[in-house]
């Protein structure tokens, strides 16, 4: 085969010098985790090292060569370099990996979370490592080569490139096999291979066939605990936003940011809770299924009915009050109202958000007025970063310095925890003063309330490199998967439901997770159906209800 010159002008050449740039401009997570896989830079590794840059700069001009045509390389290679820089950004800035369900974050996200990731670094990042390469790109002067030989050439490349590949990987097998088997997440740091593999799978998924919406619990009524009784029973569900358990001075951390909470007669905090994803967009649809963690997949959350609609089998008026990005499905036939749109002049909003407590507007006057039965959800934004300072008012302003920008790496870790502990000290106050309120229309209005809250999934505060959250759940480290979990349930309440609080509170630091929310939920509201198992009640053994319900059962009356 004749091959005129050997200039950058040659597709083949080019290519290959794109792909290089590629391993060796946009990878620096990936190599860093390499690196320490493989137990640091030192001279023994070095073979490995160039080995796994040449297996990738081959393998990446393998592929790029399938497309290298005139009408196609350079606006493919273009789009490639623009977004592959901002992947990279990510990465490198919050130590994330990138995978189907963050993706599944980036265009689930609303444009005001967006915003807030948005930087003048990010920015210059986008110009240095994606624009530029890409000028370069599209002026460069192309000699394709008539097409037959053109054809002939690129398979031989192919070819050639694939064999190296795989003789390189025979040769260091033993290496990549270990290396891969205990870091599987490595593969989630392979940029642009970790994008591209994720978003195709996000849309797999999310344009399969259209679904239907199987009904659950349709069988479900209030049980033998509800004869007789005339007052009415308020439930509020607090979802929590990005909070980790181990910030929470309830559960041990040095920093009073529990100081409403901790004086709550009748509060009981479970200690040991695992949440059932890394992000709100996996935990929160799987928290409120019945399939439970090891069964939860996006597709069959959404084609079944969970929790509110088995409430609403039984009964119950069931109100989701949002100040997050949207209820991920999980309040799909059940009322709800937004709340995180600012509204001009209420003090408990910003021009961009509003704080969690505009969410109790106008809610003792809704309890008031129910003529059923009632669950409320209250979605809060919580602690979501990286932004921590904004999602508290000033006077949560406790714990400082705080990082006030949400480029993470210019702050100290110090000034990272601050804010993100004034985040927990505000939804410490705003569970607190739900409670409050509760309590309140328990006294005067006559209704039997309780509480419980959680959070979605924790965070990651610097530890390892790492910050953010969603990180996969197999290689997750415990900040992420470690929530908060708490109960209140007012005097009447208890004794209506028969349940025991010192039974509870014996129970408050075995291990629980968000699989026991579906059955617990029921069970502290006896609601007897055939989806309830009790073996994941965490009232179970403390309500004397589900005693009297068994006995039911067993005398035939239900
Ligand atoms: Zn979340």
């Amino acid at each position: 085969m004749r091959i005129k010159a050997v200039s950058i002008n040659h597709p083949a050449v080019f290519t290959f010098v794109v792909s290089t740039f590629i391993v060796f401009a946009y990878n620096l997570s990936f190599w860093r985790g390499f690196t320490r896989a493989i137990g640091g830079f030192q001279l023994g590794n070095i073979p490995l090292l160039l080995a796994t840059f040449v297996i990738l700069a081959l393998f990446f001009n393998a592929v790029l060569t399938l497309v290298a045509f005139r009408p196609l390389i350079k606006p493919v290679l273009v789009l490639l370099l623009c977004v592959t820089s901002l992947a990279a950004y990510f990465m490198d800035q919050y130590g994330t990996a990138i995978d189907a369900a963050m993706i599944q974050n980036v265009f689930e996200t609303n444009t005001m979370e967006a915003f807030e990731l948005l930087s003048w670094r990010m920015l210059l990042v986008f110009l240095l490592f994606g624009v530029l390469p890409s000028v370069f790109v599209w002026r460069a002067r192309l000699e394709f080569l008539p097409l037959r030989q053109d054809l002939v050439g690129k398979l031989l490349i192919v070819a050639g490139s694939l064999v190296a590949v795989v003789m390189l990987l025979l040769l260091f097998y033993k290496s990549y096999a270990s290396t891969f088997r205990g870091h599987r997440e490595l593969r989630f740091f392979l940029t642009p291979v970790n994008y591209i593999q994720a978003t195709n799978s996000f849309f797999k998924r999310k344009f399969s066939h259209p679904l239907v919406v199987a009904p659950l619990g349709k069988d479900a009524v209030k049980g033998a605990l509800w004869d007789g009784q005339s007052r009415r029973t308020v439930t509020v569900i607090v979802l929590g936003e990005t909070a980790r358990a181990m910030n929470f001075s309830l559960n041990g951390y040095q920093r009073a940011t529990n100081p409403q909470l901790s004086k709550q007669a009748g509060l009981i905090n479970f200690t040991n809770v695992q949440s059932c994803g890394t992000a709100t967009a996996v935990s929160v649809p799987c928290l409120f299924s019945a399939l439970g963690r090891d069964n939860y997949t996006e597709t069959a959350a959404k084609s079944q009915e969970g929790l509110l609609d088995v409430l609403s089998h039984a009964g119950f008026d069931v109100l989701w009050r949002n100040n997050n990005s949207g209820c991920k499905g999980a309040c799909d036939r059940v009322e709800y109202e937004d709340w995180s749109k600012p509204v001009a002049g209420d003090p408990l909003c910003t021009s961009e958000e509003c704080y969690d407590e505009h969410m109790l507007k106008g809610l003792p006057e809704r309890i008031r007025s129910a003529k059923k039965d009632l669950v409320i959800v209250l979605h809060q934004k919580g602690s979501h970063g990286p932004a921590y300072w904004k999602r508290y008012p000033e006077a949560f302003k406790r714990f400082g310095p705080v990082c006030e920008t949400n480029e993470l790496q210019q702050c100290s870790s110090e000034s990272i925890v601050a804010a993100y502990d004034n985040t927990i000290l505000y939804t410490d106050h705003f569970v607190s003063k739900v409670i409050n309120l509760l309590r309140k229309a328990g006294n005067d209005g006559g209704v039997d309330t309780s509480l419980i809250y959680f959070s979605d999934h924790g965070e990651s505060l610097g530890e390892s490199g790492m910050y953010l959250h969603g990180a996969p759940y197999m290689v997750s480290p415990v900040e992420q998967r470690h929530v908060p979990f708490m109960l209140w349930l007012s005097d009447s309440y208890r004794s209506r439901f028969r349940i025991e609080e010192s039974c509870l509170l014996a129970r408050s630091s075995q291990p629980f997770s968000h699989d026991n929310v579906f059955h617990s939920v029921l069970g502290m509201l006896n609601v007897s159906t055939t989806v309830y198992n009790p073996a994941l009640d965490i009232f179970q053994p403390c309500s004397q209800g589900s005693a009297q319900d068994r006995l039911r059962t067993s005398s035939g009356r239900t």
